[in-house]
């Protein structure tokens, strides 16, 4: 845990006590802080207690006297309504900051790389982690990924704080700078968090805000608010700019082009590596993550050879097109990350050779499935669970052949059965496009049931 020492002797309110606002109370009153803590569900009022925190409503508190307000990310300050304990800082005028904040505020020396995008922010944030540490370089990797930021250890000059960092998250930023800032991709989502797409954009743009020596964005430009916002960074002499594609060249950037990755930064444009050997980096989207991970750690001052290695090595994250398990020749594959159609879209899109089984649905998103007509060609058949399932079988209509199964035990049984019954070699995906609530806690419960349930079949487990 890092001790947050900039408050020493001043009074602050801890809104929201889930991980990250739990280590942030713990972080402040480490340091000295007199923090005041509240969560609207009891059982996370229990446990900040238990930790030793003192608890306070803060919905009744009056917010004068109260230094700053350290709120969670998941809880809206803005759009579609602000929280109460929002809006009674506001009022008082009350500095509203996060953890990511406290974190820079904390550990001034360390270097800074913030991943952000609409997809693929975990896998790139995880890869250039990776990268780093088989440079042999000291990193710590979180965030909105894995370990909340004030949970991670302590870093000096030497060391490399790797954040992924949510919309939600950058919102609560004010003065952290980031020596890399990625920028991977952006497509509507959480609009109604964000009061529509202008605001997401504004979000997202902080990453930009404050500068501290010649920091480099890493921007991915194959979609045209993200080229608008490449094109906006190159205006400002601050930031040194490095375009990134993986569909058209980029000259003086690094791009893909027939899967390998060519780097134009230099005096020529240099082929560095083939990605299509690279095993969990299958698809397009993921070449996007490779990409921008070279990119953020070329400007780091990391070797090329080291940055191949890392590539070349990198183990994947659990529940992003994870492999489960081959079973009579059926390929499980665990995508249950796929939240949204774009993110589902590019697991189809990656198993374009295969005989396709897909399992989607849960809470659908705006739009259902309807951004994924041009997939449906290949997908043999589809078993539908959750909320979503009504919908997107209309969606699906005469041209996929499909069943509602209802719960994710049947699906994985219907596609196993009618995956062998066609004569196997073929892939069984577990990619939902939406969210998970309805039958799981998580994606991460639904991605673990998923693979529960493949390594119960006959065969599953070898
Ligand atoms: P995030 O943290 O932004 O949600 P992840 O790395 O966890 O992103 O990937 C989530 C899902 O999004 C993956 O399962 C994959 O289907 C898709 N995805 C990953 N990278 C990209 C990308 N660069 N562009 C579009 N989709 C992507």
């Amino acid at each position: 845990m890092i001790t947050v020492e900039s408050f020493k002797g001043e009074t602050v309110a801890v809104m929201g006590l889930a991980r990250s606002g739990l280590v942030a109370a713990q972080s402040l009153a480490a340091g000295g802080a007199e923090v005041l803590a509240w969560d609207d569900a009891p059982s996370r009022r229990d446990a900040a207690r238990a930790g030793g925190i003192r608890v306070v409503d803060l919905t009744r508190t009056r917010f004068a006297a109260i230094k700053t307000l350290v709120l969670s990310p998941g809880i809206p300050h803005t759009w579609p309504e602000p929280n109460p304990v929002a809006v009674a800082a506001k009022a008082a005028g009350t500095p509203i900051i996060g953890d990511i904040e406290l974190l820079a505020r904390a550990m001034p020396a360390a270097c800074y790389v913030g991943v952000t995008g609409t997809n693929g922010k975990s896998t790139t944030t995880a890869l250039i982690g990776h990268i780093l540490m088989t440079a042999g370089r000291k990193v710590q990797v979180g965030g909105n990924l894995g370990t909340a930021a004030l949970a991670l250890a302590p870093l000096g000059a030497d060391g490399f704080y790797v954040l992924e960092l949510s919309s939600y998250q950058l919102e609560l930023i004010r003065e952290t700078h980031f020596d890399v800032a990625v920028w991977l991709n952006l497509t509507p989502d959480h609009l109604d968090r964000h009061g529509g797409m202008a605001g997401y954009i504004a979000a997202k743009r902080r990453i930009f805000a404050a500068v501290r020596g010649a920091p480099t964005a890493v921007i991915g430009i194959d979609d045209e608010p993200s080229r608008a916002e490449a094109a906006a960074v190159s205006r400002e002499s601050a930031w040194r700019l490095t375009r990134i594609s993986v569909i058209s060249r980029v000259t003086g950037g690094v791009f893909v082009e027939d899967g390998q990755l060519i780097d134009d930064t230099g005096r020529s444009a240099d082929k560095v590596m083939d990605l299509r050997e690279v095993p969990r980096l299958r698809g397009r989207h993921n070449w996007q993550n490779a990409v921008a991970a070279y990119a953020a750690t070329r400007a780091l001052g990391v070797a090329r050879a080291d940055i191949v290695a890392g590539i070349a090595g990198f183990p994947g994250l659990p529940h992003r097109q994870e492999p489960v398990a081959t079973v009579d020749g059926i390929r499980f594959i665990n995508d249950s990350k796929a939240t949204n159609a774009e993110a589902a879209a590019t697991a189809l899109a990656a198993y374009d050779e295969e005989r396709l089984y897909w399992i989607a649905g849960g809470v659908p998103k705006a739009g259902g499935i309807a951004a994924l007509t041009g997939f449906f060609p290949r997908i043999c058949r589809a078993f539908l669970i959750g909320e979503a399932a009504p919908g997107f079988a209309a969606t699906l209509g005469r041209t996929v052949p499909h069943e509602i199964a209802g719960t994710l035990d049947r699906a994985v049984a219907g596609a196993f059965a009618a995956a062998k019954e066609a004569g196997g070699d073929a892939v069984v995906l577990l990619s939902p496009a939406c969210a998970s609530f309805d039958q799981f806690s998580d994606f991460e419960a639904r991605g673990e049931a998923f693979r529960a349930l493949v390594q119960a079949l006959p065969g599953g487990r070898s």
